[in-house]
């Protein structure tokens, strides 16, 4: 039996065992996923407390995507420019090996609604935290040109300098009005939804909003958004995507089908709204 589970606080709002289960009751799979609320500041000692426990597998969720870098014994280099990790696995001889999967799983998101051909693309993104650092990783790799705006101007130089291999633009969000004529599709990684906010968007003529967020917090923005003329898409794909990602690095490479974990998520929202 491979025991995994996603470890946060909080973590009871979590799709991943939905997801993880879903994959693992359809393939007959002999593994259980669990979620583990995990106070922040314990992570170190959780981790030697789950290696005892002889689980295979962890997902990292806020707020120890940084902190389990302290604990890992290898990392990837996704993990390394990114600096966060969202995936661990038990090594052989024992420690754990740290992954990032938000970055393919964006890619894969955007894949599955016919985008994966970056190279003559600029994509808008909005925002600088964690999310976008993935993101950032993904898309530049990809041969996106990046436009990255976020409220602390700041933040966007600093993390297009440590996440990707190639110059790309940064600005205010402020100037996001002046920006959006050049771009192909915008990519909104803020959290600003959680809020209650949305960030205006001049007309989209048709083109892409991919919103990171789902449920709730990305309502008002992605109704905004295609009362604007944008075609939108939110953010449950990515996270479908990571976690197949997560799969496939637990399960010796099987693929799992991302249409029904996405499936079981949309219905689990609508009957929690
Ligand atoms: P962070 O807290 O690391 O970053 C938040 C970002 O949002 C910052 O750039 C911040 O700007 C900006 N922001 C916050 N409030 C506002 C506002 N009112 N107006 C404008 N900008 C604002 O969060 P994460 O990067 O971890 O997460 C961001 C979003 O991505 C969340 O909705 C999260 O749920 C989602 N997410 C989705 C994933 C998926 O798989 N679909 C995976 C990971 C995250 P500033 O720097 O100025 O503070």
């Amino acid at each position: 039996m491979k025991r995994l589970a996603v470890i946060g606080d909080p973590v009871g709002h979590s799709l991943s065992p939905l997801i993880h289960m879903t994959w693992i009751d359809a393939l007959r799979l002999e593994a259980s996923y669990e979620s583990i609320r995990v106070p922040a500041g314990e992570t170190a000692a959780a981790l030697d407390d789950f290696e005892q426990q002889e689980f295979q597998g962890l997902n990292v969720t806020l707020p120890h995507k940084q902190a389990v870098l302290a604990k890992v014994t290898e990392t990837s280099d996704a993990v390394e420019a990114i600096g966060a990790a969202n995936t661990l696995s038990r090594l052989p001889r024992g420690g754990w090996r740290a992954d990032n999967t938000d970055a393919p799983g964006l890619l894969t998101a955007l894949a599955r609604i016919g985008l994966s051909d970056f190279s003559d693309k600029t994509v808008l993104m909005l925002g600088a935290g964690g999310a976008a650092r993935a993101g950032l990783f993904a898309l530049d790799r990809a041969g996106a040109k990046i436009i990255l705006l976020n409220r602390t101007v700041e933040k966007a130089e600093q993390i297009i300098t440590e996440c990707c291999s190639r110059a790309h633009v940064s600005g205010p969000l402020g100037t996001l009005q002046e920006h959006a004529d050049h771009a192909d599709l915008i990519i909104n990684t803020t959290s600003a939804g959680h809020g209650g906010a949305h960030i205006p968007l001049p007309d989209g003529e048709g083109r892409l909003f991919y919103d990171m967020s789902y449920g709730t917090p990305a309502e008002a923005q992605l109704a905004h958004a295609k009362a604007q003329g944008w075609q939108t898409e939110d953010g449950l794909g990515m996270l479908v995507g990571q976690a197949a990602e997560s799969f496939s690095i637990w399960f010796d490479g099987v693929r799992p089908d991302i249409e029904i974990a996405l499936t079981a998520c949309r219905t689990s929202l609508e009957q929690n709204v």
